[in-house]
């Protein structure tokens, strides 16, 4: 490669080769241009490194709307409340953002960073989220979790198939104690079985109320009238 100097740069020849020329607008024939009319209008020209930042920035951004889109569901929340706790669909919505790291969920919902853990792991274990392991400059490993979408995706089909199986909510069948926190319970509609209640000492992770017991028909009765709306 010749080397130049800055001052003596000449002027760049990637304009005027193509200015002359006008495109000739002749019409194709129809036979042959209606394999064409499937592929979209090109964009811009950009260089392969831009074009790769765009195509991950949309990706991203694609992902981001599937995430929301899949949290607004309903059966989906109601069960995810049930087997990790109340926390869960908060996690997931922050996540649903952006990834984060465990203690950055923390700081931001303004919960103990021991019980976010607890959560990421549970949901883990369903393949609902998953995490990246990077390295920061003092060489300590950081965890950022992410929503998997197509798990996310597949988990709530099931549930909805199951759903649509039985009207019969899926309840634990060795559980005839239930709880749920009346305050709460119209704007998220929990209700949680004995462990996990339990583990909250029957206290509401919201507000902090002592949780209302429902046997096992009162709670059948609230999922179905919360799967009629
Ligand atoms: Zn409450």
């Amino acid at each position: 490669m010749p080397k130049t100097t800055n001052t003596h740069k000449k002027p760049s020849q990637r304009h005027t080769k193509k200015a002359s020329k006008k495109p000739s607008k002749k019409h194709a024939t129809h036979t042959k241009s209606t394999k064409r009319l499937a592929t979209p209008p090109k964009p811009k020209k950009l260089s392969k490194k831009e074009q790769e930042v765009v195509i991950a920035r949309e990706r991203l951004l694609e992902e981001t709307r599937r995430s929301a889109y899949l949290l607004e569901n309903k059966s989906f929340t109601q069960h995810i409340s049930n087997n990790v706790g109340m926390l869960a669909p908060q996690i997931l919505r922050e996540l649903a953002k952006n990834s984060k790291t465990d203690e950055e969920i923390a700081s931001q919902l303004n919960i103990k960073v021991n019980d976010i853990r607890r959560s990421l792991n549970l949901m883990n274990g369903y393949s609902i989220v998953k995490y990246d392991v990077n390295k920061d400059n003092k060489g300590w490993l950081i965890f950022k979790w992410k929503i998997n979408n197509e798990k996310l995706e597949s988990y709530i089909n099931k549930i909805e198939s199951e759903m649509t199986k039985s009207s019969e909510p899926n309840l634990p069948g060795d559980c005839n104690d239930f709880f749920m926190c009346k305050k709460c319970y119209s704007d998220q509609k929990v209700i949680l079985p004995f462990d996990t209640a339990f583990e909250s000492g029957f206290n509401c992770e919201s507000c902090g109320k002592p949780y209302t017991i429902l046997n096992k028909e009162e709670t059948v009765a609230l999922f179905q009238q919360a799967a009629k709306q």
